[in-house]
Parts: structure tokens; C-alpha cells; sequence
């Protein structure tokens, strides 16, 4: 049989960041990926915002990973010439009681180590962005789009020259324990199905991580995902020319999501998205008949869009360990030797902001298995 030191299930961001960082020190890696090519899932499927790591509780890991990702993502941008720009962003309030939200989301970002954010009245909003409707608005410098297709690309190819192995169209399909790591069947498009030994098996499945997780023997409550559906309509004229950051609402208490928001992409279009929608199953396909709840949520700040500028565009699907009405989650990133599976590095409900914190993800992830090699 087959052996190999790593085996990382899922080529989106965070299995090929993975895969690049271990790759550094270690030789063969696989990463297993049943689509045909990587990121086809969630990691395509986004606002492609560099997040600043504003509005998850101080100290946990989804602000933390934020706060340290952003900036080796921004470094790794520049160093590989991967589109990417830092825009900045306004996060608005349009009226009094938001204020007093926004006031907090301030102090949150600040404690989380966001030092670089600052509030502005109304005048410095117009001078700034004229063309949006804001009593109110925290400005964070520091947030940034960038091209995630050329970055899972390029962390396709550095994993590759250091020695990894990425197996596309060869989809996990079950793990046994065995001595000193895991038996891991496979079914393969062109081989059919068989199995290999991996001393270390990282699960980074994206929407189907709390499957695997299941699978390996995780007996857990706590793992199991729920799927929350973003659509994002696409504005056909050329409004993007009315703004120059990212502009986005005060978001929900609960975090579900950071409301309807601008995401403008290097090319210089604008959509507008994502929405936040509990499902049972993965569906990708976004009613038009949404189209007016769109137009009504973001005209409060956005006065310049019409109904009319706006059509169906895509949807993401986050796949989130916070069920509806429940509280705030972290990402479960966790080396699983107290259930008795050694070598065994889940990674679950890697939600936003896992494009930002891919890189610093990929690092804990690396430290991990530096330990038990
Ligand atoms: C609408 C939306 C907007 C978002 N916006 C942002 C943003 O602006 N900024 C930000 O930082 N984050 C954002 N996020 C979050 C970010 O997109 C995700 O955190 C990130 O893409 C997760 O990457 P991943 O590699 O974990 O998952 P995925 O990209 O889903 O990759 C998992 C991979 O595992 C593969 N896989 C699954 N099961 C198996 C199996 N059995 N065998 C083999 N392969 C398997 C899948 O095919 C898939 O390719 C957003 C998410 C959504 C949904």
C-alpha cells in the first residue's frame, strides 16, 4: 500500500494554503480533491474581500487568524504579483440607533487589535464618498480586495514545486484508524477506488467537513454544519464609478452575516451581496424575485441604485457550525488526539473570513503537524 506523511482533503483556499505551508519542510503531500479542479466550491463563491478583522469577539480565532492573515496575505500578494488592491471600506450608519452599533463594532475592532480604524461624521464622509447616505461611519483603511482565483492558483503551483501532489477528481469516500495514522479510501475518476496509508490526515472539505470529520470516528455534537445561503445581485451600468471603497451596513447582531454590502472587484464591477439564508441543501440558484429586498436593503446608504440596475448574479454557500437565532461561533481548527485520533487535524466551519485567514490558518495548521512529526 501506498504511504505518504500528509493527506489534506479539499483543494479550496485553505487545503492548498495548507498544502503550500507544509510543503516548506516536509515531503509527500496529497491533497485529494473530488472536483476537477481546485476552489470550485465556497472559495470561488465569495466577496473576495481582504477583511480587516473587525467584527468577531477579541481573542478568537476568526479575529486573531483575521488580523494575522491579512497581512501575509497582502505580502504574499505583492511578492507574487497577484491582483489586489487596498481599498478600504466604510461601514455606515444611517440613523441614530445605529450609531450607538456602529460605536460598538468600533470598540470591537480596536480590542481586536484593528488599530488602524477611524469614525467619520458626516462632512468627512462626503468628502470621501459623496454619493452614499451615512449619519455615521467607522473607516477601515486597512481592508482590500483581491483576484482569489490567481491566489489559489499560485499556491497551486509553489505547493507543486516544493513536491505536493494535488489529486483532482478523487474524492475521499472513507477513513480507517490504523497504526500510526489512517487508511484513506478514495474513489478516483480514472482509477476507480482504492486506498492509501497517511501518517497525518487534515480535513479542510470545506461544506462537507463535518462529514469527514464524522467518518474518521469524530463522535462530537458541536461539528455538524448548517448551510447559509448568499446571494449577490450584480448592478449592470456603470454605478461603480459612484463609490471608491467598499461600503457596507451595520451588520446583525448575531454575526450570521455583515449584511447586504458593495463588493467591487479589481475589474471594476459591482455587486451587491451577499444575503443570509439558512437551507437544507446545496442550491446555488438565485431567484430574481429577490431582487426588490436587494434594492430595499441597500438604497438606505446606496441612494444612487435603482431597481432597474440590478439582476441575478451568484450565490455562496457558508457552511457555518451557528444554527439559526444561535449565538456567535469559532472555527474548530483542532488536532484531535484527546478523541483518540492522533493525526487527525479538523478543520470545520471555516466561514468568513477563511480567505483572509487562509495563510495564517495554513500556519497553525503547519505548527500541528511540526508536532507530530
Ligand atoms: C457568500 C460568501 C462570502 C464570503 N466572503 C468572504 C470574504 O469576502 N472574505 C473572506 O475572508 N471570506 C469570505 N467568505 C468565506 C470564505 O469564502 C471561506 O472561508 C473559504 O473559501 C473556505 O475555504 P475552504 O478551502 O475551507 O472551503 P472550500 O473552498 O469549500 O473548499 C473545500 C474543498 O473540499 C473539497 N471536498 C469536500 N469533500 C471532499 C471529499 N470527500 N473528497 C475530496 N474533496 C472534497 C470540495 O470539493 C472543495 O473544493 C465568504 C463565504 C461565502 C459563502
Amino acid at each position: 500500500m501506498e504511504k505518504v506523511n500528509v493527506t489534506i482533503v479539499g483543494a479550496g483556499v485553505v487545503g492548498l494554503a495548507c498544502a503550500l505551508k507544509i510543503s516548506e519542510n516536509l515531503r509527500d503531500i496529497v491533497v485529494v480533491e473530488k472536483n476537477s479542479s481546485f476552489g470550485q466550491e465556497t472559495s470561488s463563491r465569495n466577496s473576495e474581500v481582504i477583511h480587516a478583522g473587525i467584527y468577531y469577539p477579541p481573542g478568537s480565532l476568526r479575529a486573531r487568524l483575521c488580523l494575522e492573515g491579512k497581512g501575509a496575505l497582502y505580502d504574499y500578494c505583492a511578492k507574487h504579483n497577484i491582483g489586489c488592491k487596498r481599498i478600504g471600506k466604510l461601514i455606515v450608519a444611517v440613523d441614530n440607533t445605529e450609531t450607538q452599533e456602529l460605536e460598538k463594532l468600533f470598540k470591537n475592532g480596536m480590542a481586536s487589535g484593528v488599530s488602524d480604524l477611524k469614525m467619520l461624521n458626516v462632512s468627512e464622509i462626503k468628502k470621501i464618498e459623496p454619493n452614499i447616505r451615512a449619519a455615521a461611519a467607522i473607516f477601515s483603511p486597512s481592508t482590500g480586495i483581491l483576484d482569489t482565483h490567481m491566489l489559489m492558483k499560485n499556491f497551486e503551483a509553489e505547493a507543486g514545486a516544493s513536491g505536493a501532489q494535488i489529486a483532482y477528481g478523487t474524492e475521499l469516500i472513507n477513513i480507517e484508524k490504523s497504526d500510526g495514522g489512517y487508511k484513506v479510501f478514495v474513489r478516483d475518476e480514472r482509477e476507480g477506488e482504492f486506498s492509501f496509508f497517511t501518517r497525518i490526515l487534515i480535513n479542510a472539505a470545506g461544506l462537507y467537513s463535518d462529514k469527514i470529520a464524522k467518518i474518521s470516528g469524530i463522535k462530537n455534537k458541536g461539528y455538524e454544519l448548517k448551510y447559509c445561503k448568499g446571494d449577490y445581485f450584480r448592478v449592470h451600468n456603470n454605478k461603480a464609478r459612484y463609490i471608491s471603497h467598499l461600503i457596507y451596513p451595520v451588520p446583525l447582531e448575531n454575526h450570521v452575516s455583515l449584511g447586504i454590502h458593495t463588493a467591487l472587484d479589481l475589474a471594476g464591477g459591482l455587486r451587491l451581496g451577499p444575503d443570509a439564508e439558512y437551507i437544507d441543501r446545496l442550491d446555488y440558484a438565485v431567484e430574481e424575485s429577490k431582487k426588490n429586498v436587494f434594492y430595499e436593503d441597500t438604497k438606505r446608504f446606496l441612494p444612487f441604485i435603482d431597481i432597474e440596475d440590478l439582476g441575478p448574479d451568484m450565490a455562496g454557500i457558508r457552511s457555518k457550525l451557528q444554527g439559526p437565532g444561535e449565538g456567535f461561533r469559532d472555527f474548530i481548527i483542532k488536532e484531535e488526539s484527546d478523541n483518540n485520533l492522533e493525526g487527525l487535524i479538523n478543520l470545520v466551519g471555516i466561514d468568513s473570513p477563511g480567505l483572509t485567514g487562509c495563510l495564517a490558518i495554513a500556519e497553525k495548521v503547519n505548527k500541528m503537524v511540526k508536532e507530530i512529526i
